[in-house]
């Protein structure tokens, strides 16, 4: 049985909860109608997920296993080494993936329909484009035979990226001095929120997903004080019609400057 779904539901009803009850950015209103479009994505994406990129992963594994190809198998380590070196080298992959997003226009036409949010919390973390999906999906391919990481590693990686991405789209306060504390490990609420920025020197930081040694590592890591008055979004797509489900689906196809 697939716990994935059932973990990724339940760890977005938690947190989604407690926003509600400890929110970093006070007096945020109808945050139902918010997460509506989110939602609706997250059903799309999981259906383009479980009919053709599960595949494509299963054929990339198998590949790998069966041409004995992949760094886990050369290094001659027992299992849980090289499956935590597997991931390692999956989170770090990750991070270049994030930042060839903002580089390339290409693919940054995707990724923005992400960091169009106005108004982020723990449902941005569903607002990936399809498209972005796709294109991820298809661009590990090559990383996955080279790893060499097993189906079982691949989806710890997966449910620990997913349930920390959830987390550090919150709106969660969880005041400077735990933040400060999170961060030291891994990506936290206030690491990414500069992410988010609509100040493009902010938005070019903090790209890491789970560890922030990546950022720390290649110098895009970032703090601030306060993260309360950071503006979300882009310049670009600031209308109330770029944040529904139809103007977020067609942003892509759109250039900024004819979106304002
Ligand atoms: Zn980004
Ligand atoms: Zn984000």
């Amino acid at each position: 049985m697939n716990l994935k779904p059932w973990i990724l539901v339940s760890a977005l009803s938690l947190i989604f909860f407690l926003e509600g009850i400890f929110p970093h950015m006070r007096g945020r209103q109808q945050r139902l109608r918010h997460a509506l479009p989110h939602l609706a994505n997250a059903l799309i994406n999981g259906l383009i997920a479980g009919v053709f990129l599960g595949w494509l992963t299963w054929y990339a594994v198998g590949w790998s296993e069966d041409h004995s190809f992949g760094i886990a198998r050369w290094i001659k380590a027992p299992s849980p080494v090289t499956g935590l070196i597997s991931i390692l080298i999956f989170d770090a992959y990750t991070y270049f993936w994030h930042r060839a997003n903002h580089r390339f226009d290409f693919l940054w036409r995707f990724h923005r329909a992400h960091h169009s949010d106005t108004m982020m919390d723990s449902t941005t973390a569903l607002r990936f484009h399809p498209g972005e999906l796709v294109l991820s999906s298809v661009f590990r391919v090559p990383v996955i035979a080279l790893t060499g990481i097993g189906l079982t590693e691949l989806y710890i990686f997966e449910i620990a990226l997913s349930t920390l991405t959830l987390f550090h789209h919150s709106n969660l306060g969880l005041g400077q001095r735990t933040d400060r504390v999170v961060r030291l490990f891994i990506t936290s609420p206030d690491m990414h929120r500069i992410h988010h920025s609509l100040v493009l020197s902010e938005m070019n930081s903090n790209f890491t997903s789970i560890l922030s040694l990546w950022d720390r590592l290649f110098g895009t890591f970032r703090e601030k004080d306060d993260t309360s008055r950071i503006v979300f979004g882009l310049t670009g797509f600031r209308k109330e019609r770029w944040q529904g489900f139809a103007g977020f689906m067609l942003s892509p196809f759109i250039n900024e400057e004819q979106a304002k």
